[in-house]
């Protein structure tokens, strides 16, 4: 793929993802985090390399990690963005535990939104709202990441799946408004 569709392609990505998050993200109350979301992948350490590795069906990041068994971009954008669970893991100071910490809501709520639109951009019009859901109980993501994080996370995609965006949008604002500062919370 030549270099200026590579570079038109990733432009027309990252705006179209932004677009969508931020567009679901005010539905849900959450401005600030709609128009922030994803800011660093237009820095030169994410911009470029995402350019190089660009694909148009899948992340570039996944397609740097293959080819060269890590991804700058994806360091640079992991310890810059709370909605990442990736974000939330540090090592404890004097032993090899790791600390895997709950995703305060508003960060968790982002991350729900944050798969919804790359569902919908990677899958175009195959797209459906079953999609994010099956995503995620069959990625490692799922195990990876702290457990009750991963419940909350498979409790909201599961009822965009029962019950479509419109009421699923709706659900999550009416939790925004309860636990936007909670960093504990029952679902
Ligand atoms: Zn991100």
């Amino acid at each position: 793929m030549s270099f200026f569709k590579r570079l038109s392609g990733h432009l027309h990505t990252i705006n179209r993802h932004r677009y969508l998050v931020m567009k679901m993200c005010f539905k849900c109350g959450m401005y600030y985090q709609g128009l922030t979301h994803d800011l660093s992948k237009y820095s030169f350490q994410e911009f470029w390399p995402s350019v190089r590795y660009y694909q148009g069906y899948r992340s570039p990041i996944t397609k740097e990690k293959l080819t060269i068994g890590y991804s700058e971009c994806w360091l640079h954008h992991k310890g810059r963005n709370k909605h990442h669970y990736e974000y939330w893991i540090d090592r404890h100071p004097k032993s090899e535990e790791m600390f895997v910490i709950r995703m305060p809501f508003r960060y968790m709520l982002e991350s729900v939104i944050d798969r919804i639109s790359a569902s919908k951009v990677y899958n175009k019009d195959k797209y459906t709202e079953n999609e994010p859901y099956e995503f995620f109980i069959n990625s490692r993501d799922c195990a990876c990441m702290n457990k009750q994080t991963a419940e909350d996370i498979s409790k909201l995609l599961l009822y965009l799946k029962e019950n479509g965006e419109k009421k699923a949008l709706a659900y999550y604002k009416s939790l925004y408004k309860i636990h936007k500062n909670d960093r504990e919370f029952t679902l």
